[in-house]
């Protein structure tokens, strides 16, 4: 990913992809105190647009302000930094990752009196989870890690070190052959994703973990309680168990990455009829027809670069 052409914004300036570097001794490298955002933009029939970007600019600033780094650039500064990027590399859709890091002035635990740097890249990027996944759904499996404990790492922060529990939960379950991991809390109420916000259907009725199992304040989560309110869907938040999940009709997964991704089986123990099921395609029918533009009630959600 980094010998290529194109321009990446770091610190104010843009500058070519391939000298976008930091020092070995940076702060963030050796202790894990950042944040970042995955936002994507897409195609819309009024030119290349993003996301909810006013929701993840508003949620990398908080995750900074909960790991107590002060962001050296204004809210608007951050916002026009990514549509920047979008436009310099003539992206049409595509995924973007602001990232906010400490810099080398020192090591040490601490990171007080140390440079505050934020950078911006965007880059086209398909579906996370495979397109075969987003039509036939993906196989989960029930991680041997444990999610963060909500007073740990701080779960509302979309931090760089939260990312170790997601990276260990991935690998364990792709290494047995499963397309994603699926974490419990710390009490054993599932929780997320190693990279995804979860939900059930059972009897027409679509349940998500509250967020006190830990899991992130998803924006493609939010976006489903639109889409349910909008499908005339009952959407309720609660504490959900792991066999909850084996007897539902339908699961799915929600992220930036992963969009709307159909989950067909849990622990080998198929999810309903082992396929993606009728509720989740509309509700992600819907979820393209708005981020694509196609639903002029959230036009107000898509910011053109
Ligand atoms: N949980 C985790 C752990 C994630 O990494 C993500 C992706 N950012 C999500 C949930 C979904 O969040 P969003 O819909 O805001 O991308």
């Amino acid at each position: 990913l980094d010998d290529r052409d194109g321009k990446i914004w770091m610190d104010g300036q843009l500058v070519d992809w391939r000298d976008a570097k930091i020092h070995v001794l940076s702060h963030t490298l050796h202790y894990g105190c950042g944040a970042f955002e995955g936002v994507r933009a897409y195609k819309t029939d009024l030119g290349t647009a993003i996301f909810r970007l006013k929701e993840h600019t508003e949620r990398l600033f908080n995750s900074a302000k909960i790991l107590r780094m002060k962001i050296p650039f204004s809210f608007e500064q951050v916002a026009e930094a990514q549509k920047q990027v979008v436009r310099e590399n003539q992206l049409e859709s595509c995924y973007l990752r602001p990232l906010t890091w400490i810099g080398s002035e020192k090591l040490g635990v601490s990171p007080k009196g140390n440079k505050i740097h934020l950078m911006v890249a965007a880059w086209a990027w398909g579906a996370y989870l495979g397109e075969e996944g987003m039509k036939r759904g993906i196989r989960v499996k029930t991680s041997s890690y444990t999610r963060h404990h909500v007073n740990i790492t701080m779960t509302q922060a979309k931090t760089v070190s939260n990312y170790t529990n997601s990276i260990l939960a991935n690998m364990e379950a792709t290494d047995d052959g499963y397309d994603e991991a699926l974490l419990l809390d710390a009490s054993g109420f599932v929780s997320e994703g190693a990279g995804e916000n979860l939900f059930v259907i059972k009897n027409g009725v679509v349940y998500t973990p509250d967020l006190s199992a830990g899991a992130l304040n998803g924006i493609t989560r939010n976006t489903i309680f639109h889409i349910c309110e909008d499908l005339g869907l009952k959407l309720v938040e609660k504490r959900i168990t792991r066999d909850e999940v084996y007897i539902c009709d339908e699961a799915f997964f929600t992220g930036t990455a992963a969009e709307v991704t159909p989950i067909r089986e849990l622990d080998r123990i198929e999810i309903g009829a082992g396929s993606r099921g009728p509720i989740t395609e509309k509700i992600q029918a819907a979820f393209f027809d708005i981020v694509n533009g196609r639903n002029p009630k959230y036009a107000d959600w898509l910011t053109l670069v």
